[in-house]
């Protein structure tokens, strides 16, 4: 029989779920905190998964997202473990803020140390209680405030391992970005634990499409994991697409900005993707693409400041017709998606 898993002084039986509390620093009115984490430990051997959101507290679809891969029937049939952390930062969640108390981001905080700034902790204390009892990860983001991302798929894709689960997500773009400094999915791979970022929505928003494709791609995950038996549905998974550069493009000038281009369209070098209107002098100034590509992040809001970063654009080698067109289907194909689970 598989033994027992244990996590902060509590033992999880094979075939059991557990809801565990992490302690964690208290808030400054000495009110205890602590980060729930969902354990459901298979009777069965098989890889330990961790899955965790709003490391940005402001950054609510992955929360969704864990919601709904929790109520899945199929985790009856798990194997191996699944850790589900829906909060990782409390501290933001609770201010609606992507940072800490402390003004830092989490997310370049890590490894951290349990001596360091609150972040630092936080940080140390989910690589120690979370990611050190894992072979796996995947990382919940959306863009930052303001900001929509195109449902994207960020990982170290030179890591065979991390790109065939990244390709088993079910996303058709994939980012290969090189590791950045501090942040939870470098700190991972520095133990050699294969973690995927996914990147989707806007912050403080929930985006059906973006909640149904991460639901989805974590159980597809699974499965490419052997911890869930395959699906009998049809699948028309897409031959995602790599990704290796990508650019910000900016507003030349301070002003309202009018968008021309939705999120996943493609777009050519010297194509006008929006406008920004001085409501003063009348005066319209283009902002034009510097790159051939496909749209993967764009600027909601309307103000802007010369320099803001409106469009992110990402580069393809070979067809970007080829790119958008995969793009356009899986939008169709997800909001057409009967919902998940009414409950
Ligand atoms: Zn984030």
């Amino acid at each position: 029989m598989r033994a027992a898993f244990e996590i902060a002084g509590r033992q999880i039986e094979p075939g059991r779920r557990a809801l565990v509390d992490l302690e964690m620093p208290r808030l400054s009115s000495h009110t205890a905190l602590s980060m729930p984490v969902h354990v459901i430990h298979g009777r069965r051997d098989g890889p330990t998964l961790f899955v965790c959101a709003a490391v940005h507290g402001d950054e609510l679809n992955g929360v969704e997202i864990i919601r709904r891969v929790l109520k899945t029937r199929t985790l009856q049939r798990l194997r191996g473990t699944l850790i589900a952390v829906p909060v990782v930062n409390a501290y933001g969640l609770i201010h609606e803020s992507r940072y800490l108390p402390d003004r830092r981001d989490l997310n370049r905080s890590f490894p951290g140390s349990d001596e360091g700034s609150l972040a630092a902790r936080l940080a140390n204390l989910f690589l120690e209680e979370i990611v050190r009892r894992c072979s796996h990860g995947i990382d919940l983001h959306t863009g930052a405030m303001h900001r929509t991302n195109l449902p994207q798929i960020r990982g170290n894709l030179d890591d065979p391992e991390s790109l065939r689960l990244a390709r088993a997500f079910g996303v058709p773009v994939l980012l290969n970005s090189s590791l950045r400094d501090g942040s939870l999915r470098a700190a991972a791979g520095e133990l050699g634990i294969p973690t995927l970022l996914y990147e989707a929505g806007e912050a403080l928003r929930f985006d059906e499409v973006s909640i149904r494709a991460g639901t989805q791609g974590v159980l597809n995950v699974m499965r490419a994991l052997d911890m869930l038996p395959p699906t009998r549905r049809k699948t028309t998974r897409p031959e995602p697409f790599i990704s290796r550069r990508s650019l910000w493009v900016r507003a030349p000038e301070s002003g309202m900005l009018g968008t021309v281009v939705r999120l996943g369209a493609q777009v050519t070098r010297g194509e006008t993707l929006g406008y920004v209107d001085d409501a003063y002098s009348g005066r319209r100034e283009s902002i034009v693409s510097t790159s051939d590509g496909v749209v993967i992040g764009r600027l909601e809001r309307p103000l802007v400041h010369e320099g803001d970063a409106v469009y992110h654009i990402a580069r393809f080698k070979g067809d970007v017709s080829e790119v958008a067109g995969k793009v356009e289907d899986f939008q169709a194909n997800h909001a057409e998606d009967e919902v998940v689970s009414e409950d």
